[in-house]
């Protein structure tokens, strides 16, 4: 078995020693980053299925460095996450996407909810709350524009922990998410504890929802258990008609994807709201 061990530590040594040099190279960059325009939010709406009104918009990040290009968010965001830097980054990002929210309102754009993704290492910040509280306050928008989205993954190590945070937010009148949902592969029982309004259907179960009876299943069910609870539902991914229309004959109640839109800087996002109230 060491032999094995050994061998298996020489085979993939290059490829995870090119992996955590790539990481430690993705830090350092991205720590010089933070505060400049190398960093930017995209919005990507949110639409309601059954008036194709825009109902809100989720924020991603986006980085553009002058030698690495654009970095993909699945690739900088661990790197962020193992680093801790996903606190100071995720706290502006924070800020970013509730200013932006309080622009499009002072702008005459009709309510929209802002959702932002939060990771488990902020989520367990003690501070979050607070946190939370004060950016509304400062940039002067109302806690119940603002959704924060959860993974499963946020109360694996401290379920307790969670609950209380949970609980905190809730008090602030802030809105919380599960997003990914049904890929955590957690106990159903939190979904009672947890004060969140809404389940984030993740897109492994819409990609194939036109012609896989299992995925429609899968969705049925999802909307079905959201129902009970008094939760609302949202679909991402959605990419073509014939996922939404299943999407809507399953009884889900928004909708994100590229088959609205991609998500888009803060300008072109505002014109594709007015458009689509103008039309
Ligand atoms: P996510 O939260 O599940 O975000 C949805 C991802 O799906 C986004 O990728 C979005 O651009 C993409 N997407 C949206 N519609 C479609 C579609 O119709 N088809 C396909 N194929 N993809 C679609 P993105 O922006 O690359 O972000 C990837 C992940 O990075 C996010 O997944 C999220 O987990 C993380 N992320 C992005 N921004 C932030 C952030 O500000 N904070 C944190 N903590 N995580 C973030
Ligand atoms: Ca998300
Ligand atoms: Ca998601
Ligand atoms: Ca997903």
């Amino acid at each position: 078995a060491k032999h094995e061990g050994r061998n298996g530590y020489r085979l993939f040594a290059p490829a995870m020693q090119a992996h955590f040099t790539r990481q430690l190279q993705l830090v350092a960059a991205l720590r010089q980053a933070l505060g400049s325009a190398q960093l930017q939010l995209v919005y990507q709406p949110q639409v309601a299925l059954h008036s194709g009104a825009v109902v809100g918009a989720e924020a991603l990040l986006r980085w553009r460095h002058p030698e690495l290009g654009e970095v993909a968010p699945d690739e900088f965001i661990p790197a962020a996450e193992h680093s801790g830097l996903i606190v100071p980054l995720g706290a502006w990002v924070l800020r970013q996407a509730v200013r932006q929210a309080r622009t499009w309102r002072d702008a005459g754009l009709p309510p929209l909810t802002m959702a932002v993704n939060l990771s488990a290492a902020q989520f367990r910040q003690p501070g979050l709350p607070e946190l939370v509280s004060q950016v509304l306050r400062e940039e002067g928008l109302a806690p119940d524009c603002l959704e924060l989205e959860l993974t499963e993954g946020v109360a694996m190590h401290d379920p307790h922990g969670a609950v209380h945070t949970m609980n905190s937010l809730h008090e602030r009148g802030v809105r919380m998410a599960i997003d990914d949902f049904g890929t955590g592969f957690s106990s159903l029982s939190y979904l009672k504890q947890f004060k969140i309004c809404k389940l984030k259907i993740d897109r492994s179960f819409v990609r194939d929802i036109g012609d896989n009876p299992e995925d429609q299943a899968i969705v049925a069910a999802i909307v079905s258990m959201a129902r009970g609870l008094g939760l609302s539902t949202i679909s991402e991914g959605v990419e073509t008609e014939q996922q939404l229309a299943m999407l809507r004959e399953q009884g889900c109640d928004e909708i994100q994807g590229y088959y609205y839109s991609r998500p888009l800087a803060a300008d072109a996002f505002e014109a594709f709201v007015r458009a689509r109230l103008a039309a």
